[in-house]
């Protein structure tokens, strides 16, 4: 794994972001899965309602608001207490008796109610005009109440939001081979581990800790009953073994995503947080979360000196072995242009010398053959 930066490099903090990034990766696992058993739920309440009441199969309803189906009172919705409520504020937000005129949406709110394992659906974080068309809708009802109300899908939820949805739709437990009803079965182990990791005040995880947490998240994603075969999950979980292993590449995005996650949660808790002690553990929290995102900004302008020095040390170098080259061929044609005229003189020298040797030669050869015919004409005489 690559070692983020001197910084980020401390070991507990190093720990708490590898648990957080398998936090990630079993979201990421657990999704796909989620999403197919929300969008079959939709369709089969849909179906069971339309033939239960004698509708055409395909009716459906957007008119309803959730308050309409809610009756009110209802616990931890609206506790009318003193005077009125304000949930149901209004006449348009006024629970109907009557029920949904196309007897679709109260129905669908009895169906939610009866699927949730502590019949406490969280229908605070939903709005009933969509149940018909978005599986998301429906799924935010098995959330917890705070927090869920503004995602739209799958990929805004956390993964305490998606694997609360696994816990508690009772459907699910026909595709998990654990007993959900189990207090401490291992996806609610695994959730845990989230809240922890969450709300962790230091943003550090001990050594002995961090295998532990990885043995769950592997145990959730090799549950018998769908996810052990399902690709996702698979996937998900060979790269926590690699992110455990450190031979996983880990992204800047990816740490990124993890301190955005805690730094909403964090604020969320801020927020919510009446009790002062826990509040101001919030807020120092919170600095250290935005200390750690700009040490990953300063780590991206450091990538990218870095990267521009090489740029710019590479055209230098570039430069430097053209000038090289350039002077070099210069050289060689100026040694061979001297070696050519060199050898030219050399040449011209040699022939010169050759005439001039052939010259004395013959002249020498004159004079022996005038001697010796002088010689001659002398014994003649003589
Ligand atoms: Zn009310
Ligand atoms: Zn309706």
């Amino acid at each position: 794994m690559a070692s983020y930066s001197p910084k980020l490099s401390e070991r507990k903090y190093n720990n708490w972001v590898k648990a957080q990034l398998a936090v990630l990766f079993t979201k990421d696992g657990l999704e796909p899965f989620v999403c197919h058993e929300v969008q079959k739920f939709r369709l089969e309440c849909l179906d069971g309602i339309c033939y239960n009441n004698g509708l055409i199969s395909g009716t459906l309803c957007s008119n309803c608001g959730t308050e309409n189906v809610i009756k009110c009172p209802t616990n931890r919705i609206c506790n009318v207490g003193r005077g009125k409520c304000s949930y149901h504020r209004n006449a348009a937000t006024r629970y109907n008796p009557a029920g949904c005129p196309n007897k679709i949406c109260h129905n669908f709110t009895t169906k939610i109610q009866n699927v949730h394992r502590y019949y406490g659906p969280s229908f605070k974080n939903t709005d009933a005009t969509q149940w018909c068309s978005n599986s998301w809708g429906i799924a935010k009802c098995f959330m917890p109440p705070d927090g869920y109300k503004d995602v739209a899908c799958a990929e805004e939820t956390d993964f305490n939001g998606i694997i609360s949805v696994i816990i508690n739709n009772k459907n699910f437990q026909l595709k998990v081979h654990e007993n959900l009803g189990n207090k401490n079965n291992i996806f609610e182990q695994a959730r845990e581990i989230g809240r922890i990791l969450r709300h962790s005040p230091t943003l550090e995880v001990e050594d002995i800790d961090l295998h532990p947490y990885f043995i769950v998240f592997q145990h959730v994603l090799s549950d018998a009953g769908y996810l052990a075969t399902d690709t996702h999950a698979q996937d998900a979980k060979q790269k926590l073994l690699d992110l455990e292993n450190d031979i996983l590449i880990i992204g800047k995005d990816d740490v990124r995503k993890v301190l955005d996650d805690v730094a909403k949660t964090t604020r969320d808790t801020i927020i919510v947080e009446k009790d002062d002690q826990k509040r101001q553990s919030e807020i120092i929290k919170e600095e250290m979360i935005k200390r750690k995102q700009e040490d990953l900004r300063s780590l991206d302008s450091k990538t990218h000196a870095g990267l521009q020095l090489i740029e710019t040390k590479t055209d230098d170098s570039l430069k430097t072995i053209e000038t090289e080259t350039d002077k070099s061929i210069k050289d060689i044609e100026k040694a061979t242009e001297n070696s050519v005229q060199i050898m030219h003189q050399k040449k011209e020298d040699i022939e010169e010398k050759v005439k001039t040797q052939s010259k004395i030669i013959t002249e020498e050869c004159k004079k022996a053959v005038g001697t010796i015919k002088d010689e001659g004409d002398k014994g003649k005489i003589d």
